[in-house]
């Protein structure tokens, strides 16, 4: 076992000695078994209002590789996307979150937390994708208005009547639904009014510049005052300096969220964040 692990770390790093079986598949076959061996868990990271207090937090998925560690969803998502691989993995993250929410219920410092999942398109493409959503919350307890759903604006534009169809499904429930990385996509402008939105992320690539460029300065303003027109609350995710957190701030900036205020972190940790002193 030790020695075929070995061999797989071989082909993980070094491409050029692959055999037979490439990095790729490898990942894959790592990927496919990984659910059944537990080694999925969340990390979170808390979002902050304007005068510091901790509503909510986003999951953020972590792989526990048995040979190569804490694995990011940067070197793990888009193989389990081409793969198919992410519903099974999106179902256990989307039942691990309402799993937390319906926990949290029962705690007095911790029920008033929105916690924010990332759904990816192959995923929200299932035909059942609503159906889970509600069932996974009737079969945990959670309660469906803690729960946010992060869509990106090239998922919700790749088929805008079924995204809108599936939104709505899930809205009368109580979910809510976030726009990720807003900015970045192709930003036709005029879906946004026909979803049912309760937030718009901005994009961290925005963010870094602020202060130091004057076209993110511009978008990121552009972005806030057409948020506060369509009544959508808006998030600064990669907030990671005192002056970004201040201009987001005078421009009307809802939440933030950053290493500036907090790293994502194991969920024991956040929940210790928030007992009460003492
Ligand atoms: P995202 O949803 O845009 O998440 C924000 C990413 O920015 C996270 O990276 C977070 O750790 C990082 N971040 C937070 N604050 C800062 C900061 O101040 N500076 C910088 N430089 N980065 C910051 P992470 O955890 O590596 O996740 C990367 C992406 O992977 C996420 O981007 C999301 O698209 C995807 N992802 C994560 N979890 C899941 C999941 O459960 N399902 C799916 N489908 N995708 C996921
Ligand atoms: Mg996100
Ligand atoms: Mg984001
Ligand atoms: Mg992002």
């Amino acid at each position: 076992q030790a020695k075929a692990q070995r061999g797989s770390t071989l082909r993980f790093f070094e491409p050029g000695m692959q055999a037979a079986i490439s990095e790729r598949a490898q990942l894959e076959a790592d990927l496919q078994q990984a659910i059944g061996a537990g080694q999925f868990l969340l990390h979170l990271q808390p979002q902050y209002d304007g005068a510091g207090a901790m509503v909510g937090a986003e999951s953020l998925l972590r792989w526990q590789h048995p040979v190569h560690g804490l694995v990011p969803p940067a070197r793990f998502i888009a193989v389990a996307e081409d793969s198919e691989l992410i519903v099974p993995i999106g179902r256990w993250v989307l039942r691990s979150a309402c799993e937390l929410l319906a926990r949290w219920r029962h705690a007095p410092h911790l029920r008033d937390l929105s916690l924010s999942v990332n759904v990816s398109a192959r995923q929200f493409r299932q035909d059942d994708f609503a159906e889970l959503v509600v069932r996974l919350l009737q079969d945990t307890g959670a309660p469906a208005h803690r729960l946010e759903l992060e869509l990106t604006e090239s998922l919700v534009l790749e088929d805008v009547e079924d995204s809108i169809a599936k939104m709505h499904r899930l809205r009368v429930k109580g979910v809510r639904f976030a726009v990720d990385d807003f900015g970045t996509g192709y930003s036709s402008l005029s879906y946004l009014t026909r979803l049912p939105l309760h937030r718009l992320k901005i994009d961290k690539s925005f963010v870094h510049h602020l202060g130091e460029s004057h076209s993110d300065d511009v978008v990121v303003q552009t972005i806030l005052g057409m948020a506060r027109n369509l009544e959508l609350e808006v998030v600064a995710e990669g907030v990671e300096t005192e002056a970004q957190r201040a201009f987001l701030a005078r421009h009307g900036c809802d939440l933030y969220q950053g290493y500036l205020l907090a790293r994502p972190m194991p969920v024991a940790q956040l929940e210790a964040m928030r007992l009460p002193p003492g």
